[in-house]
């Protein structure tokens, strides 16, 4: 436990916490007369000053619409739009800048792998593999596409702490196999998947791999290369980018084998109404005017996590959530969902008497904020036999004095139900 009257953002690990807060106008609130305690940043995190400065000079001085202009406003724009999309290549660790599609979010980015290469290429039979940690959005999607073409949904199982059965997993992909569908970083579980070796029984089969690097990307370095995977997917606002802008990233040669996603302006190379011919990737997949601003701001957003460093940001969450698996273990009833041997970002729990709602809401009214729910990972809560659990998920710029923030608020919602 921390000393009492310490300051409120505490060194730890290897960031000046304290320095890198006070890029974060958000965190400087106060919330119902209390210090912003941010505790929900799974669900989306706060934004530097040096990303909205980037928005707002980018509205203010350059924006045009980009690629189609002829005028120096629309060459700035598409300066900046490309510019940000080589820093998106970049932190992927992406061999080729016409690999990265500017999409609204996960979401979007893996909807267009089931519709497009899916539609294009599952069969009657054919298998989808996803694991029982699934997001919502890493589930839907193949079930709408199984749907459409006959092809069959799999799920690998995971064990009590939540760590996937890889040995399972491996069985269930078999001939039948097409693409396996897994997520990075449980963002109802915090489980750490050993991607590359889910990739590698992927490829043994024949199947492609996607990864859901939606959790992933702000919390660890990602190498699309070093993973071996054919499909990364993330989004930009929880890497403290803006909302409505994420990625796509796919091997050239399936982008330019897939089918169009949307149609529209920009995707385009030839229109008559007998037919239509598509753009080269990404083009094909950017149809319309796309979020230029946020994929300006996602790239201001990229530079600044790549300054801090995404190494110095992974050890400073991991010592934070072995500090927070600590001094939760101090609260009498609280009991962890998700205890897998690797873990990053954040902490579900329950009590098994006080619904995570009524959690959260006090929660909230001492300042602190957290997540309460199914977190979008329903099968999850089934798997473990709760309506929902309580979650705390960290960012770079949360300190052990918001842990400690936390845990007495919920040393208050015990004494509140006469715990
Ligand atoms: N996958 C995971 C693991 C997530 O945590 C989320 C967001 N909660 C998503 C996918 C979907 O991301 P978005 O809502 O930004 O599209």
């Amino acid at each position: 436990m921390s000393a009492p009257g310490r300051s409120v953002a505490a060194t730890v690990g290897a960031l000046d916490v304290e320095r890198l807060r006070r890029d974060f106008p958000a965190l400087a609130q106060e919330v119902r007369g209390r210090r912003l305690v941010y505790l929900d940043n799974a669900a989306t995190a706060h934004k530097p000053r040096a990303v909205l400065e980037a928005v707002q000079h980018h509205y203010a001085c350059e924006y045009s619409n980009v690629h189609r202009g002829v005028h120096w406003l629309s060459e700035r724009a598409t300066e900046a739009y490309e510019g940000a999309r080589e820093k998106v290549r970049a932190f992927l660790n992406a061999p080729d800048r016409r690999e990265i599609v500017f999409v609204r979010g996960t979401t979007e980015a893996i909807n267009l792998v089931a519709a497009s290469w899916g539609g294009a290429n599952l069969r009657p039979g054919d298998e989808v593999l996803v694991t029982e940690m699934e997001h919502h959005s890493n589930i839907v999607p193949w079930q709408l596409v199984c749907e459409r073409t006959g092809a069959v949904l799999r799920v690998a199982p995971i064990d009590d702490d939540g760590n996937l059965l890889v040995e399972e997993f491996e069985r269930l992909c078999g001939e039948r196999t097409r693409i396996v569908a897994v997520t990075q970083l449980s963002n109802a579980l915090g489980t750490i998947n050993p991607v590359r070796r889910l990739v590698e029984i992927a490829h043994a089969h024949g199947a492609l791999a996607l990864v859901d690097g939606a959790q992933a990307a702000p919390h660890m370095p990602v190498d699309v290369q070093a993973l071996g995977c054919d499909f990364y997917a993330f989004s930009g606002h929880k890497l403290y980018g803006p909302t409505g802008i994420g990625v796509l990233w796919a091997r050239r040669e399936l982008l330019e084998a897939m089918p169009p996603y949307q149609g529209g302006g920009e995707m385009i190379r030839q229109v008559t109404f007998e037919g239509s011919t598509w753009a080269p990737p990404p083009a094909k997949f950017e149809a319309g005017t796309p979020h230029i601003v946020g994929a300006i701001g996602l790239g201001a957003a990229i530079d600044y996590v790549r300054g801090v460093g995404l190494e110095a940001i992974a050890r400073h969450e991991r010592e934070l959530l072995a500090y927070a698996d600590e001094a939760l273990a101090e609260v009498p009833g609280l009991r962890v969902i998700g205890r897998a041997r690797e873990r990053a970002g954040l902490v579900s729990f329950v009590f098994d008497d006080i619904h995570p709602h009524d959690v959260g809401t006090i929660l909230d009214h001492e300042g602190v904020a957290v997540r309460a729910g199914h977190h979008c990972a329903m099968p999850v809560m089934q798997r473990y036999g709760v309506p929902a659990t309580a979650r705390a998920s960290f960012a770079l710029y949360n300190t052990r004095e918001d842990i400690d923030a936390l845990v007495a608020a919920l040393h208050r919602v015990r004494s509140m139900f006469g715990r």
